[in-house]
Order: C-alpha cells, then sequence, then structure tokens
C-alpha cells in the first residue's frame, strides 16, 4: 500500500504570526505515536521560515505551485529548485484554482511535475472534475483523461495524486462515499494504465472540503491514501484531528 499522505494548503493565507500554527502542529504530532506523513504548502513566503520553525519535526513543507524551468525571465514566477533551496521537500501541482485562474492546461501540468522530479521534489498532481461534469455524468471519464494527460512517461516518482472535485473545495459540502469510492478506484486503473508499477506506488488523496468531522469517514475509505487540506490546514487543532482520524494501516510509527 502506498503511504499515506495528509497535506496542508495554506492557499493565499498566512504571515509570519501563523508559523505559531506549524509550530503548534509540529508539537501536536510529536505526541502521537504513530501518524501518517505529513506536509504543510505555506505561500512561497513562508517556506524557508517554516522550515526553520519547525527544525527537526517530520513534517515536510512545501510549495503550493512551481514554474517548469529551473531559472529564467518568468517575472512572479518560482521554480522547484528555488523551493528545494528553501527547504521544501514536495509541491502541489495543478490545483484547479491554478487551472481557474491562470488557464493551466494538463501539458503544463505534466511539465510541472517534471520540473519537480527534477529539483527532487515529490509532486501532488491535482485533478478533479467540475459540478457541470459530474452532473453530465463526465466525471470518472473527465479524472481519468487527466491523470493520463498530466503524467509524462518520464515521471519515474514518487508522487502523489490529488482527486479534488472542484465544486466540493472551499464549499462545506463532499462527494457520497460512494463516489468517492468510485473516483479513487477509477483513478487507480488510470495510474496502473498510464504509469504501471509507479502508479501503484503513489497515494491518491482526496480533497474538498475534508474537515475535522468528515476526516474518519473518508480516509478509511478504499484507496483515499490521505488528503489534500485547504482550510482545516490553516489551525493546528483541526488540522492534528484530521491527521489523528487516520486508520490505524494509514500510520507510521513516529519513534
Ligand atoms: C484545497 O484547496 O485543495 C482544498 C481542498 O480546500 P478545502 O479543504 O478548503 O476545501
Amino acid at each position: 500500500m502506498p503511504t499515506p499522505l495528509i497535506a496542508g494548503n495554506w492557499k493565499m493565507n498566512g504571515l509570519g504570526a501563523d508559523l505559531a500554527e506549524a509550530r503548534a502542529l509540529a508539537a501536536g504530532l510529536k505526541a502521537l505515536p504513530t501518524a501518517p506523513r505529513v506536509a504543510l504548502c505555506p505561500p512561497a513566503t513562508l517556506v524557508e521560515r517554516m522550515v526553520q520553525a519547525l527544525g527537526d519535526s517530520p513534517i515536510s513543507v512545501g510549495g503550493q505551485d512551481c514554474h517548469p524551468d529551473p531559472a529564467g525571465a518568468h517575472t512572479g514566477d518560482i521554480s522547484a529548485e528555488m523551493l528545494v533551496d528553501a527547504g521544501a521537500r514536495v509541491v502541489i501541482v495543478g490545483h484547479s484554482e491554478r487551472r481557474a485562474s491562470y488557464g493551466e492546461s494538463d501539458a503544463l501540468v505534466a511539465a510541472k511535475a517534471l520540473a519537480a522530479q527534477r529539483a527532487g521534489l515529490e509532486p501532488i498532481i491535482c485533478v478533479g472534475e467540475s459540478r457541470a461534469e459530474r452532473d453530465a455524468g463526465r466525471a470518472i471519464d473527465v479524472i481519468c483523461d487527466q491523470v493520463g494527460s498530466c503524467i509524462a512517461d518520464e515521471l519515474a516518482g514518487p508522487f502523489a495524486l490529488a482527486y479534488e472535485p472542484i465544486w466540493a473545495i472551499g464549499a462545506g459540502v463532499t462527494p457520497s462515499m460512494d463516489e468517492i469510492a468510485e473516483a479513487h478506484a477509477a483513478l487507480r486503473r488510470a495510474l496502473l494504465a498510464c504509469a504501471g508499477e509507479r502508479g501503484r506506488a503513489a497515494p491518491i488523496l482526496y480533497g474538498g472540503s475534508v474537515k475535522p468531522d468528515n476526516a474518519r469517514q473518508i480516509l478509511a475509505a478504499p484507496d483515499v491514501g490521505g488528503a489534500l487540506v485547504g482550510g482545516a490546514s490553516l489551525k493546528a487543532d483541526d488540522f492534528l484531528a484530521i491527521i489523528r482520524a487516520a486508520p490505524p494501516d494509514a500510520r507510521v510509527d513516529r519513534v
């Protein structure tokens, strides 16, 4: 079974003072005998400071995006190598908010995942259908097509996939457990078809309104290998409650 991962996405939230939440999370995690892998992806301005604030905590710090190139004339962008230089170990690519705001295509997402690999980061590759696509009965086709287009032949791993139905993000609603199970089973088949053994090793995270009160059920669903958490990752208590909700077989020894 792939090693489960629970990753927090702070989006465009967080100032220096909010590193107190990251410190509190590290302290809470330290007290758990077992836990899944945990990552926190703050805005780029906080990556290096968060790495320092977390000290020897096993929490991985990550970026929320990276440019395909290692350096160059790309005003406002950040490269995977820069994230590594700041101490990051993972990076989110293809989040639906970036696809919507900046028109990111699957091909660009695939290039970003390869850039992450080149620099030594684990990419968390996001896919997900819109409400209209789900209502039209196309959700499974859409997300499996995205997997085929976003995972290049050269992507050797490790990488994670995040299934994030766009209509569930920040909305306070989630798909039914049957819909989550159906999507994750289809994504696993798509991963195996396009990436073989590399696809078997990739955890498939669920993302979209994961909260302390629904995390236990979601994390126990078949082939849910963790979660990508937005709003509820901003407060250490909430995020820790989600981490604690991971089933025993999704945890590794901390000692
Ligand atoms: C996200 O931004 O990836 C996300 C899942 O957000 P939220 O948990 O707030 O729905």
